[in-house]
């Protein structure tokens, strides 16, 4: 597969916004004084703009996942790189992204944002994927398959190597989207991009990693299509406060994977509470930090616990999801509040 082939050719034939700062390369002990940005000189920790390459948080991340800097993107949460990706390939009203519903709803606001076309493939009544569907359409002009694995609302992982045979077999872009891997029991396909021509791998700070206010997403894929999103992302697109934040919090990393054993035991202590409620018809495996719970009546009992002050998510107007919600894992006492209100219901 030539990935050139895949891009707009508009895309393919400008150049990227050239910044102030990517014309000045000199040495770095040297008491610079910069006025080529038109910034405020006045220091204030912010009143200069951010690397528009983020070197800082490139060496981190990609020493933390074990690959290239130069296969590593940022995106102002996964949103702007699942966006950014649809508009490096797909040209308006004429190319088409696959989903696999149901499934997270950006891919499909994000199809109709740029004027494409996205054709559903629904998952199978297991939540597995219809591989042969996929692979069957004999539809043109389709550039991305996106897949989203644990997927989000059904909380499964799909199988390695379903995945691997559709990156072999798809002919266009597929993207993983891992943002809840880190709650998997199932690895990474990070390894993989150098693998494939046509993977690109998404992952955030927002959830495992305890950061969604900050907004950084992160996409890792080989050089060629990694250049290509960088090209046209806005350059400044992780703020410094951003950048900052994120360094310290990876900074201790021992932390953040503390919290995430935490939700796992969380979650197996929350299954087995909810096992024993009588108006639950089923609880889905989970490999996120969420379970699917299907419930006898999911807007009753969606009332019912927001009554009491407790939100979760109804799913049911998702395809293979009646009557299901979708609720997040709390800390101990959160999750201790919910089982108490659900066993007075
Ligand atoms: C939460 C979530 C994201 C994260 O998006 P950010 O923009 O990084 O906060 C991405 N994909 C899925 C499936 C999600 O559920």
């Amino acid at each position: 597969m030539n990935i050139d082939t895949l891009v707009r050719n508009n895309v393919k034939n400008m150049s990227s916004y050239s910044s102030a700062r990517d014309d000045y390369s000199g040495g770095a002990n040297k008491n610079l004084i910069y006025l080529d940005a038109n910034e405020s000189p006045f220091e204030n920790g912010i009143n200069r703009y951010p690397d528009n390459k983020h070197k800082n948080l490139k060496t981190v991340i990609s020493k933390n996942k074990n690959i290239n800097v130069n296969q590593v993107v940022f995106g102002n949460g996964t949103d702007e790189i699942l966006d950014l990706i649809v508009r490096v390939f797909c040209n308006p009203n004429e190319d088409k992204i696959i989903t696999l519903p149901p499934t997270y709803g950006m891919y499909d606001v994000i199809a109709k944002t740029n004027g494409v076309e996205n054709i559903e493939i629904p998952l199978k009544s297991d939540f597995s994927i219809d591989t042969d569907k996929i692979l069957g359409l004999k539809t043109s002009n389709i550039k991305i398959l996106f897949l989203c694995s644990p997927n989000n609302p059904t909380g499964n992982s799909f199988e390695i190597n379903v995945l691997d045979n559709l990156i072999k077999k798809f002919n266009g872009i597929v993207v993983i989207d891992e943002a809840y891997i880190d709650f998997s029991s199932q690895k990474s396909l990070i390894n993989h991009i150098d693998k494939y021509e046509n993977l690109i791998i998404t992952q955030t700070m927002s959830k495992a990693y305890g950061m969604a206010g900050i907004r950084l997403g992160v996409g890792f894929s080989n050089q060629k299509i990694i250049n290509y999103l960088n090209k046209i992302k806005p350059p400044y697109n992780i703020n410094v406060l951003t950048e900052r934040k994120a360094l310290k919090e990876l900074n201790n990393i021992d932390e953040i994977k503390k919290n995430i054993d935490l939700v796992l035991n969380q979650r197996k202590l929350l299954i087995s509470c909810l096992e024993k409620l009588d108006f639950i018809d089923k609880i889905y495996k989970s490999d996120a930090n969420f379970l699917l719970v299907k419930v006898d009546n999911a807007g009753l009992r969606y009332s019912q616990l927001l009554e009491k002050g407790i939100i979760v998510r109804n799913r049911s107007n998702q395809p293979l999801c009646q009557n299901c919600l979708r609720i997040t894992i709390g800390t101990e006492n959160e999750n201790k509040s919910l089982i108490k209100t659900l066993n007075q219901l």
